[in-house]
């Protein structure tokens, strides 16, 4: 899997400080081969999405699409304002498949765009697209944009505008699906969201496009879907802009650091700043390497103490002032007092403290 589309963009969002990072999403590396060229080693653990939430995901999105879309015609219903059984759908998925995902997403990419060309022209469209397909540009040169493929498309009536949607096989209880499960999906579908824009604006159909997208979560009982959610996502789409320009600015960051010799970017990784967190654990396939380099400092003992500490503090340091050592400068000083009530708020021993550093 490539990093890149919606879920590159988003996982640079969560780490803004992060150019290694954003130079990764703006190459699109394939992670594990990546992983390989930095370390030396193969990839051995599980990345991303455990396997079987990976398949409950398939099973579900497959249900709704089957039968003409039956079961999504349904969710959106009330989006789309139209009865599921006169609603128009397109399934780009079943219209354009092949085995090469590149030329299998620009086909879809050029038959959204031939649907929003119409819409904007006043002809008939289906309310209902399956699996359009969008890009984003990510920087200035025509050949900087990553595809991003929302999972539908509805049209809303009033708004006479489609807003993207997700789908996802989470159960969602009383109304209300977790909060760690919903963080990823509204910064993707803030992603969507630019991407939307940036097609249709350049059809003259800015002014319809809102920060909004439609979440279809599932019930639990069985693989069936809630009535559509729709969201206001200006938070995340504020992020998500910012996101994309920090790719961007890394982009010609790593193209100065080319400027004489042609490198490899597995090759560059020291020459980027990163910035380890508690979030890069399982999110980035970098994470183990990144916390081998940050043995030492207030990082590894995760995101609180990185805070209270100062994320580059050297824990050896720290031990040798809690041991009673005396300080040594101005910025010791300074910093004991907030040491010795950091160890209270984190409740940890100078015991506690050598062993996690160990
Ligand atoms: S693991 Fe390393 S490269 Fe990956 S996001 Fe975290 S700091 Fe950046």
């Amino acid at each position: 899997m490539s990093l890149s589309g919606a879920r590159g963009i988003a996982a640079v969002s969560r780490n803004p400080g992060c150019e290694l990072q954003a130079a990764m999403v703006a190459e699109q590396v394939i992670e594990p081969d990546f992983y390989r060229a930095v370390t030396g080693r193969v990839y051995e653990r599980e990345f991303g999405m455990r396997e079987s939430q990976r398949k409950r995901g398939v099973t579900f999105e497959a249900n709704l699409y089957a039968n003409e879309a039956g079961l999504l015609r349904q969710a959106v219903r009330d989006i789309a304002g139209v009865d599921p059984a006169d609603m128009r759908v397109r399934n780009l998925a079943d219209e354009v498949t092949g085995a090469r995902p590149f030329v299998v997403r620009s086909l879809r990419y050029k038959r959204t765009r031939r649907i929003l060309a119409d819409l904007a022209a006043g002809r008939p469209v289906p309310e209902l697209v399956v699996q359009p397909q969008l890009v984003l540009p990510t920087g200035d040169d025509l050949r900087d944009y990553t595809h991003i493929g929302p999972d539908f498309m509805v049209l809303d009536a009033l708004l006479a505008m489609y807003v993207p949607g997700e789908i996802k096989s989470f159960i969602v209880r009383g109304g209300v699906a977790d909060a760690g499960d919903l963080d990823p999906t509204r910064r993707q579908a803030g992603v969507e969201i630019l991407a939307l824009r940036a097609v249709a604006g350049s059809l003259g159909l800015e002014g319809r496009i809102t920060d909004e997208a439609v979440f279809v979560f599932a019930t639990p009982y069985g693989l069936r879907p809630y009535p559509a959610i729709r969201e206001d996502l200006k938070a995340e789409v504020y992020e998500m802009r910012k996101a994309v320009r920090l790719v961007a600015g890394v982009r010609e960051r790593v193209a100065g650091l080319r400027a004489t010799v042609e490198t490899p970017l597995a090759m560059l990784v020291d020459e980027l700043q990163t910035d380890y967190q508690e979030g890069c654990i399982g999110t980035c396939v970098l994470a183990d390497e990144c916390r081998r380099r940050s043995v030492g400092t207030a990082r590894i003992l995760g995101d609180v103490a990185a805070d209270v500490f100062g994320a580059d503090a050297d824990l050896g340091r720290v031990l040798e002032l809690l041991a009673g050592a005396p300080p040594e400068d101005q910025r010791e000083r300074d910093v004991l007092p907030s040491l010795l009530s950091a160890m209270a708020i984190l409740n940890l021993s100078a015991d506690d403290l050598r062993r996690l550093v160990a």
